[in-house]
Parts: C-alpha cells; sequence; structure tokens
C-alpha cells in the first residue's frame, strides 16, 4: 500500500488519478479506475448536453461506489460552450470531487468550493499553481510537457516541474504527463508528489469505451509518435501522429504568422476526433496521446493495471532505492 496525503485526502486505495480525456473519460472507464482503488475522473464536455452529464454521473454511480469525480476544462472552443451550466450540473449532480482545468478557471472554482466539492486544479505552470491555490483548491495536478493534449506554453517536463510545484506550493500535487509504469510512480514520489496522473496510459485498458485499433495503435506507438500543434494560436496540443495531425503542423508552419483557427478548423474539429474512438480509423482525425505511448505494451484490465504499477513502485522502493544506500 503507498498511503499519501492525496490517498487520505480523496478517501481512495492507490495514488493514481485517471485524467479527464475528453471523449474518453466516460462513466465505464472511471467506475473501472475507481473499482480498481485509483480515482475515476469524467469529463464533463464529453456529454452534449449539462442533462446529459447528470445521467452520465449517475451510470457511474450505478458502477462503483467508490469516490470518481469530473473534470471541466475551459479552452476555446469552436461551438459556443455554456461551462457555467455544466458547472452547475456537476453541483446538482452531488459529486464531491472536481477537476477544474484550462484558462480562468476561479469562477467555477469558487462555484465547486461553496458547493462543499474537493478541487483538484490541473495546470502547466508552477505560476497558475500558485493563484490556484490561493482561489482555495486543495491540490494541484500539475501537467509536464509530456502529457497529451494541452500541454501549456513554457515546455517544462516534470523532472524540473514536479519538484518546483511541491516546493512552491503547500497543497497537494499530482505529477501528470508521461506516467504508465511503476518506476515512474516511485520517481514521481521521490520528487515530491503525492501521486499521479494518467490519461493516454488509460485508453490502452480493457474497460475504455474506445475501439481496440485505437489501443492497438498505442501498443504499437513508440514515444515520437506525438506531434505539437496550434502553438501560434497559443492553444498548443499534444496529439498522436497521423496524416490530419501532420496536416495541421505544415498548414501552420506555411502560414506562420498569418495563421488562424479557421485555416484549420475542419481538420481539429473535435467532433471529427472523436470518430477515431468510435470506428477505430486512426487516420479519422485528431486524437491526443502523449509520449508515454512509448512505454505502453499491453492492453490490462483497469485494476490489473493499478496493482502492477503499484507494486512496481513498491518494489523499487523497498529493492533498488533501499540497496543503493550504504
Ligand atoms: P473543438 O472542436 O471546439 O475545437 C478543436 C480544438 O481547437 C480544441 O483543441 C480547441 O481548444 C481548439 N480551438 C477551437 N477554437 C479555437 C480558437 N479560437 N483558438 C485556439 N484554439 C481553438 O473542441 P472539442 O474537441 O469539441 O472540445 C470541446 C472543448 O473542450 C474545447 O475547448 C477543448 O479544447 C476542450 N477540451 C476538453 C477536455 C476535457 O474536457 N478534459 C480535454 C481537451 C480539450
Amino acid at each position: 500500500m503507498l498511503k499519501t496525503r492525496f490517498t487520505e485526502l480523496m478517501g481512495i486505495e492507490h495514488p493514481i488519478v485517471q485524467g479527464g480525456m475528453q471523449w474518453v473519460a466516460r462513466a465505464d472507464l472511471s467506475a473501472a479506475v475507481s473499482n480498481g482503488g485509483g480515482l475515476g475522473i469524467m469529463t464533463a464536455l464529453t456529454q452534449p448536453t449539462p442533462d446529459d452529464l447528470l445521467k452520465e454521473i449517475e451510470r457511474c454511480r450505478s458502477l462503483t461506489d467508490k469516490p470518481f469525480g469530473v473534470n471541466l476544462t475551459i479552452l476555446p472552443s469552436l461551438r459556443p460552450i455554456p461551462h457555467k451550466d455544466y458547472a452547475q450540473a456537476i453541483i446538482d449532480s452531488g459529486v464531491k470531487i472536481v477537476e477544474t482545468a484550462g484558462s480562468n478557471p476561479g469562477e467555477f472554482i469558487g462555484m465547486f468550493k461553496d458547493a462543499g466539492c474537493k478541487v483538484i486544479h490541473k495546470c502547466t505552470a508552477v505560476r497558475h499553481a500558485l493563484t490556484a491555490q490561493r482561489l482555495g483548491v486543495d491540490c494541484i495536478s500539475i501537467d509536464g510537457f509530456e502529457c497529451a493534449g494541452h500541454v501549456g506554453e513554457d515546455d517544462i517536463t516534470n523532472q524540473i516541474l514536479v519538484p518546483l510545484a511541491v516546493d512552491a506550493l503547500d497543497i497537494c500535487v499530482i505529477a501528470s504527463g508521461g506516467f504508465g509504469e511503476g518506476r515512474q510512480l516511485a520517481s514521481a514520489l521521490a520528487l515530491g508528489a503525492e501521486g499521479i496522473n494518467m490519461g493516454t496510459r488509460f485508453m490502452a485498458t480493457r474497460e475504455a469505451p474506445i475501439h481496440d485499433a485505437v489501443k492497438q495503435r498505442l501498443v504499437d506507438a513508440g514515444e515520437r509518435d506525438s506531434v505539437l500543434i496550434m502553438r501560434a494560436l497559443r492553444n498548443t496540443s499534444r496529439v498522436f501522429r497521423n496524416d490530419v495531425s501532420e496536416e495541421v503542423a505544415r498548414i501552420e508552419k506555411a502560414k506562420g504568422l498569418e495563421f488562424r483557427i479557421d485555416d484549420v478548423a475542419e481538420l481539429v474539429a473535435g467532433a471529427r476526433g472523436k470518430n477515431v474512438y468510435s470506428t477505430g480509423d486512426v487516420q479519422e482525425g485528431l486524437w491526443s496521446a502523449g509520449m508515454v505511448a512509448g512505454v505502453i505494451n499491453d492492453v490490462p484490465s483497469c485494476r490489473e493495471l493499478i496493482e502492477r504499477i503499484v507494486a512496481d513502485a513498491e518494489a523499487v522502493i523497498r529493492g533498488r532505492l533501499q540497496t543503493l544506500v550504504a
């Protein structure tokens, strides 16, 4: 057993959080992670309306009696998103763990804290983490440059970001980005984190509600199979390398300072990326995946994965690390 401030705070068995992945983090996956002793986090915006979110939260409750959370991400979008209505739905559902992410979440953090929720804020910079701490969040999930999806604009990897965040903050820190193995969990704990967040690694699990071909693609992929796009718009995203992401990167480079979202809107649309997960055609649109693909070699159940990572981390701490101390 690895007991940390985070496992105590959230009332969970293992210090492993499942990342709030758009289109992937539905009730099936989050419930499986929570049943496996980790913390499952569903994504609010994966559901088409706040009402659908309420139903999906109920579905998650029917699948697990363990704690789980809901992620609300605030970022630029092609279609208007009623973030406040989603936030209200989360509160109305009675869920008591919320993960906020993206820009200017202050208003939402206040709403969730007033409703008695424990709030994890996910961000990519220590200065943003300090602001979130000041706003009253309970925990920071710090996202290193290795991560999938919105990596931020500073490109700081976890080897630097995690110790800096741990030193700067009083609240507990979860290390996110690039994690998928027990020795990495041990390293995150050594850096002072209270646990890890894993997104891409949980995509390659039996319960992830995505096509088997996507899971297999992750097993086959290496650490170089992601591409950064949208830097010119200061909304940098790490996505899986395929024809669509290469084309977006090519257009972005060719347009230079003239690059606008309209130049790639049809290519980057979330609705198109969503099809990848249902059809298994990994070339159909953009889908997020991190460098961790390089260390993903199988498709276990969530419980098997969590138990293996914890056992391997314990073995590293009790074995290799212990024996090195003269
Ligand atoms: P979408 O189809 O609205 O947009 C596709 C991509 O283009 C997204 O990465 C979006 O951030 C970006 N984008 C759109 N308009 C932009 C602009 N004017 N400037 C810069 N970038 C722009 O996105 P979607 O896949 O339908 O997702 C809906 C929202 O959820 C988006 O804001 C997305 O970024 C966000 N999101 C949520 C989660 C989550 O809930 N965990 C994860 C990733 C992204």
